[in-house]
């Protein structure tokens, strides 16, 4: 074992730190990093500092933007009656690749996981509520993950989404409130993580996807 400094080690640990990255890769990184010129690490630290300033969660959809309500809520000609959920943000730029989904997103920060003790509470689910109140929207596009969390927040999802609507319905017997909840098509592979999958994949499993079944409650 060589020694080396203690400042180093600190380096490859914080890098460590970093999703997807063990410890072959942080040492890549901080060589890189400390083989880079003054001007380029000043220009990468600036970034990283004024990104983790200015960019916050999105007060509407949770997506992250330097402004709030984010560009994507405050676009007046998406189709308001079409509301994609997704789990995280790189989820939400993944279904945003493909084009031919034209309306707001809700990003719900993760999926229930009982055992991780990550519950309904953890997510962004009452926002999501508030945001269903209007009544305004027609369909969900229930855009989870195809692995036990996502099935669990999915089942937890219709199950809450049908009492809010059986609520609404009878505060407002004069309104045609219906609310169509769809998944995206099965072929997506199953525990494969939506922000991994290519375009192509994606698109057909959105045009191909199907309403879900009401609960028994
Ligand atoms: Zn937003």
């Amino acid at each position: 074992m060589i020694s080396r400094p203690e400042i180093l080690d600190k380096l490859f640990q914080v890098l460590r730190s970093l999703p997807s990255v063990g410890p072959k890769m942080s040492e890549r990184i901080a060589f890189y990093l400390l083989n880079s010129s003054e001007e380029q690490i000043k220009d990468f630290l600036g970034t990283v500092q004024k990104a983790y300033e200015n960019v916050r969660p999105c007060s509407i959809c949770g997506y992250w933007d330097d402004r709030s309500p984010c560009r994507i809520c405050q676009d007046s000609s998406r189709d308001k009656t079409l509301l994609c959920v997704v789990e995280t943000p790189q989820d939400l730029v993944a279904m945003s690749r493909i084009r031919n989904f034209e309306g707001y997103y809700h990003v719900l920060g993760g999926a229930l996981s009982p055992l991780d003790g990550i519950g309904p509470q953890d997510l962004r689910i009452i926002p999501l509520m508030k945001r269903l109140e209007t009544g305004e929207f027609k369909e969900i596009v229930l855009a989870l993950n195809p692995d036990t969390e996502g099935e669990t927040t999915v089942h937890y999802l219709i199950k809450q989404i049908q009492a809010l609507y059986e609520k609404l319905k009878a505060e407002n017997p004069e309104k045609s409130l219906e609310i169509k909840m769809t998944r995206l098509a099965q072929g997506l592979p199953a525990g494969g993580e939506l922000e991994y999958m290519d375009e192509i994949t994606l698109m057909r499993a959105f045009n191909g996807r199907r309403s879900l079944e009401p609960l028994e409650s």
